[in-house]
């Protein structure tokens, strides 16, 4: 396919591989924090299961996502990975609680679900299907929790609620963030398309041809390739406008459009629409006898449309001519003194009656 748009590629996800390490390893101070905190808080004997609780799954699952990160295309497995460590991580908690309750009827926190669930979606962002699917096993596995185990005595119904809601408007939050994420991704694509699209045929505009025939040109200065340039023009443009109309015009224009597309299929040819019914097409290391077969190609494409012009003219029907200029650029050359020998190149074409190419290099001119 030839380079016809130019469009990078938008990561859905807004964290950076290396921004998701440094967030988990974040958390992983936190919890250790924790540590300190609450056993200072517990009773001796709660210490061991709080210890395993910690250090033998809380941590290692947060450490097994950093050690996946390293992983070449984890990105594709990301967010199961997250949601799967962060249920590791909420169900140990919960096995640490039912621990306290049975061992010493210990009252232990059930917070810490907050916390979980609001680092998982809102600091690592889990994506909305992920973050529903967590929840959803979260809530089941605290409801059952407070159903099997008179913990939180009374207060059991309305801890269950928080649980519950904190859970939902966490939800909901994704949900905007991820249609607003995905809404902002679609409008910066279609924002880039068009600075670097024409919008009538889809090929680069000028702008943007501009850009990689720069980059183009200082490979070939580089690496001693040759580069050749086709200025097209549609012939007696104004007359067909003139009689046909606007919109008829415009056609044309789409239908040059296509012709070259049809004929210039390498990744690295470039094709632009310059201006009005005038385009222009770099491509790199090709023969004199490739361009010339390149040119009479489109010069073909033209008479087997037959597209009938302005009756007023010699030529029955639509076509354009063609300046064709090749050269293996040197330190001095630039896509403006280029493009200046095609334009010449097209001129001549034109003068010589339209309908043909000429081609320019070693001043050889063929009709
Ligand atoms: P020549 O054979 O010498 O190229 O003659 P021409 O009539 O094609 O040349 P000229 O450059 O004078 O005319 C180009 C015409 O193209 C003038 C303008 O009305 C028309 N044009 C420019 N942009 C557009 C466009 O986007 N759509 C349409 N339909 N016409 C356009
Ligand atoms: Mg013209
Ligand atoms: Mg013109």
């Amino acid at each position: 396919m030839a380079i016809s748009t130019y469009n990078e590629p938008i990561s859905m996800h807004p964290l950076s591989m290396e921004q998701l390490r440094l967030l988990i390893l974040l958390g992983i101070l936190s919890i250790t924090t924790f540590v300190y905190f609450d056993l200072q808080l517990i009773t001796e004997s709660l210490s061991a299961g709080y210890l395993v609780s910690r250090f033998v799954f809380q941590l290692p699952a947060a450490m097994i996502v950093v050690g996946m990160t390293y992983v070449p295309h984890f990105k594709k497995r990301m967010q199961t990975a997250i949601m799967l460590s962060l249920i590791v991580i909420t169900y140990s908690n919960y096995a640490f609680i039912i621990y306290a309750w049975k061992l010493e009827s210990i009252v232990f926190p059930y917070e810490g679900t907050f916390l979980y669930s609001y680092f998982a979606l809102f600091v690592l962002r889990l994506g909305f299907k992920r973050a529903l699917l967590y929840c959803f096993v979260v809530l089941i596995g605290f409801i059952a929790l407070i159903a099997h185990y008179p913990i939180y005595g009374s207060s059991s119904p309305i801890n269950g609620s928080f649980v519950a809601i904190t859970l939902i408007v966490g939800l909901f939050a994704t949900y905007h963030l991820d249609s607003t994420q995905t809404k902002l991704t679609t409008l910066n694509q279609q924002l880039s398309l068009l600075s670097t699209q024409d919008p009538l045929t889809q090929l680069l505009n000028r702008r943007s041809y501009l850009q990689r025939f720069e980059q183009l040109l200082s490979y070939c200065q580089r690496t001693g390739t040759s580069v050749s340039v086709f200025m097209v023009d549609i012939d007696n443009f104004k007359h067909y406008n003139d009689h046909f109309g606007h919109l008829a015009g415009d056609d044309a224009i789409v239908k040059q459009a296509k012709i070259l597309t049809r004929t210039f299929q390498r990744d690295t040819d470039i094709l632009c629409r310059y201006g009005g019914e005038e385009f222009v097409v770099v491509v790199l290391d090709c023969t004199p006898q490739d361009c010339e077969r390149m040119a009479s190609s489109i010069l073909q494409h033209w008479k087997m449309e037959r597209l009938p012009h302005a009756p007023e003219l010699d030529s029955a029907f639509l076509s354009c001519s063609i300046g064709v200029y090749s050269e293996t650029p040197n330190s001095d050359s630039t896509p403006e003194s280029i493009l200046k020998q095609a334009d010449d190149a097209l001129y001549l074409a034109k003068d010589q009656g339209k309908a043909r190419y000429v081609r320019l290099e070693t001043c050889a001119t063929v009709s």
